[in-house]
């Protein structure tokens, strides 16, 4: 029988992240399906979305005024004669052939500048009788006017393969003409809880168990990161039955077990994914809550053993399993960012691990505070679920004045 991963393997947090930030890089892209546009919202692109013509496809306004040569308003005020009003979608054989100076053409936002013209002066800077304008207001050459092609030209890719797909992306997609997408597959992630006290939901705990809270967390959090979640039996603290739901797991993309990786006689689940032959690329991380969390692969598969105490099995899956189901998914790598907030009251905390820790963002626009959710450590799911973000702590700090800048993390 294998035994445990000879060496336990403790990575810093930010080792931790990098080790998955490495395998993610190497996950080879997935299986393809066609999605329609409206419900693509959240799916990853598995195409490039090109620019089909020119972007403006015309010297577009950019305002409502008037098309002129900039050279004619060095001398303010200045009138001009009005030889034309061009409305947007106007047909090009209707536009006037040329501005000429001592001319203007009235224009409306999104209508295409007449030859001639090198600028729009705004409307508000006007003032029209009959046919004539006067401008109280100069211009530079380019003001108020986007040149052809200057977003993008015909062929340049406008949005890679890998792009997760939200509301602006349908707008580009949109612009290009298309009303359904190449995506790639949602990745299966099977989710495997374990322990003996834990019981089904619909289940009268004893006083004794607990009911099952982690698989439900961890399917909402594999489906909001693009992954579809395939909720396995709950294992009992036991080799032999941990061993045939592992071997189910392991047929799905991913696995994430919850529970059974902790220091205890019966937290076999390491053990149990030894025998299946697994490289381990980490058993630990300096990190509170969740230090022992494991990554690795067996037959292929990727899998992570979270801590069983809820808020360590949400905290981690979003600090090391995400990073990898998005892979999986098709996406693009991306870095892990903390926003900055003051924080509201101090902090005192014990130095060693870094702190990912319920609390609370309050204030609004930019003043913006943060102060610890009050919590009985990682097993409160009530209280983690009233905070809105984790406050991040750096290891070598014990203690945080009030008033100090503090890393966040959004939920
Ligand atoms: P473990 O990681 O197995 O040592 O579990 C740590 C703590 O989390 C224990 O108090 C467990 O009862 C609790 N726990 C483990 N699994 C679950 C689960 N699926 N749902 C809710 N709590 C759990
Ligand atoms: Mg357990």
């Amino acid at each position: 029988m294998a035994a445990l991963p000879q060496q336990p393997i403790t990575l810093s947090f930010e080792d931790a992240r990098h080790v998955v930030e490495e395998h993610a890089a190497e996950v080879p892209p997935g299986e393809i399906e066609i999605e329609q546009l409206l419900a693509s919202a959240g799916r990853v692109l598995a195409e490039s979305i090109v620019a089909d013509r020119d972007f403006p496809p015309f010297r577009r306004a950019m305002r409502d005024g008037y098309a002129v040569r900039a050279s004619d308003l060095t001398q303010l005020p200045v009138t001009l004669d009005v030889i034309a009003e061009i409305k947007a979608g106007v047909a090009p054989q209707d536009l006037p052939a040329e501005v000429h100076s001592g001319q203007a053409a009235a224009i409306m936002t999104g209508a295409p500048t007449p030859s001639g013209a090198d600028a729009v002066v705004m409307v508000e800077y006007t003032s029209q009788r009959g046919s004539r304008v006067t401008i109280t207001r100069g211009v530079s050459s380019g003001d108020n006017v986007v040149p052809v092609g200057s977003e993008a030209r015909a062929g340049d890719v406008l949005l890679p393969t890998g792009t997760r797909i939200d509301y602006s992306a349908i707008a580009v997609a949109s612009s290009v003409g298309k009303d359904s997408l190449r995506v790639f597959r949602r990745p299966q992630v099977a989710i495997l809880a374990t322990g003996d006290e834990v019981v089904q939901i619909h289940q009268i705990p004893g006083p004794n168990q607990i009911r099952n809270s982690n698989s439900y967390s961890l399917a909402a959090q594999i489906q909001k990161a693009g992954g579809e979640a395939k909720i396995l039996a709950i294992a009992r603290d036991e080799a032999h039955h941990l061993r045939s739901l592992i071997q189910q797991g392991l047929e799905c993309d991913l696995l994430l077990l919850a529970g059974g990786v902790s220091m205890g006689k019966y937290d076999l689940v390491e053990q149990v994914l030894a025998e299946f032959g697994s490289q381990f690329f980490f058993t630990a991380v300096q990190i509170q809550p969740g230090r022992p969390i494991v990554f690795g692969r067996a037959r292929g598969k990727y899998f992570f053993g979270l801590p069983g105490n809820p808020v360590s099995t949400m905290v981690t899956f979003d600090l090391f399993a995400k990073p990898l189901l998005e892979a999986l998914a098709g996406m693009a790598p991306r870095k892990l960012v903390f926003l900055h907030a003051r924080l509201k009251s101090e902090i005192k905390t014990k130095t060693g691990l870094k702190r990912f820790l319920p609390g609370f963002l309050s204030g609004e626009f930019e003043q913006v505070e943060v102060e610890l959710a009050r919590w009985q450590g990682s097993g409160d799911v009530a209280s983690n679920a009233r905070a809105n973000c984790y406050i991040v702590l750096a290891a070598d700090r014990n203690r945080i004045a009030a008033g100090e800048w503090v890393a966040v993390m959004k939920k």
